[in-house]
């Protein structure tokens, strides 16, 4: 990682090195917190990032499921993002806003513990790497089930669920794949360790319904629009992991992640092996629209 110069911390640029936070910090000791990944794109325009106000939208729900003051209008979030992009210079990059309690509170009653909101940028390349972009990933189902409805929530990016996603995501490296694959505990495909699925079979494409563990990525509801936009047969529905031995074509969507396509599900070639087309047109669809090469959302792309 690349530092850069400046973090927003509440309410103000700090240098990199000076964006410290107590050791004492709840959220450090209970993940009471939430967060964002956010991705900024050059666009013949100049930079744009993707998505914005939907980020910040995502945090300030999250941040309510969670139970965690939300001291800020999404509008003043949006302009401080800008803000962190154009003092460290970047052009392109990668966002990630984070809201959490600090000190004041020991108990597990987070009340009285100071709510931090904290905004940092960097550069960063593709989070599965050029190669899995190009050819394709190895994944495998975990034997971590993601987190259900009634212990947590899967689709809140609260900071202490993540430590389910590490642990898969840990495990499945360790064991020589690229990603790890979370079953939720009814045996149907959730999604990945930070990423959405979608799998294409007999021509249509489907993705797993948010309630069956899956964060509402926005990625996954911009791919969604532009493949549905695109003239495909898209819809939600429950996946299992043999429907993903018999799929045609799987890939993953995330802002980190972008499109990439997953070539084996424990160990069996996803088709032959190879990315497919519809994977590939899912690629170029959501890149020339994040990149402001293809006009298809203007109204997604906010310029800093
Ligand atoms: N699922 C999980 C668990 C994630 O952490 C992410 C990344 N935010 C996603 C899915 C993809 O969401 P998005 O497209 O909004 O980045």
């Amino acid at each position: 990682m690349n530092p850069t110069e400046h973090i927003w911390m509440d309410g103000e640029l700090v240098p990199w090195e000076s964006a410290t936070v107590h050791v004492l910090a709840h959220g450090l000791h209970y993940g009471t917190g939430a967060f964002e990944g956010i991705r900024a794109y050059e666009t013949p325009k100049g930079t744009a990032v993707f998505r914005l106000t939907d980020h910040m939208d995502r945090l300030r729900r999250s941040a309510k499921a969670l139970g965690i003051p939300f001291g800020y209008e999404v509008e003043e979030l949006v302009d401080a993002v800008k803000l962190v992009l154009r003092s460290n210079g970047l052009k392109s990059g990668y966002v990630r806003p984070i809201t959490f309690y600090g000190t004041g509170s020991m108990g597990l009653n987070p009340a009285g513990a100071g709510v931090h909101m904290v905004i940092a940028a960097w550069e960063w390349g593709a989070y599965l790497g050029e190669e899995g972009i190009q050819n394709g990933i190895r994944v495998a189902v975990s034997s971590w089930r993601r987190i259900g409805h009634n212990a947590f929530m899967p689709d809140a990016k609260g900071t202490g669920g993540y430590m389910n996603s590490v642990l898969a995501k840990s495990a499945a490296i360790k064991a020589g794949y690229d990603e790890a694959l979370l079953l939720n505990e009814d045996g149907l495909i959730a999604e990945g360790s930070g990423e959405n699925l979608f799998m294409v079979r007999k021509g249509v494409v489907h993705t797993p319904p948010t309630s069956a563990g899956a964060l509402d990525g926005i990625t996954r509801d911009s791919v969604y629009s532009l493949l549905s936009e695109d003239g495909y047969e898209i819809k939600e529905t429950q996946v299992t992991r043999t429907d993903l031995y018999y799929a045609d074509e799987v890939f993953f969507t995330g802002t980190a992640a972008e499109v990439t396509p997953v070539r084996e599900v424990d160990d069996r070639d996803v088709g032959d092996g190879k990315p497919g087309p519809v994977t590939r047109r899912a690629q170029e669809l959501y890149m020339g629209t994040v990149k402001g090469e293809l006009d298809l959302h203007p109204e997604w792309l906010e310029y800093v």
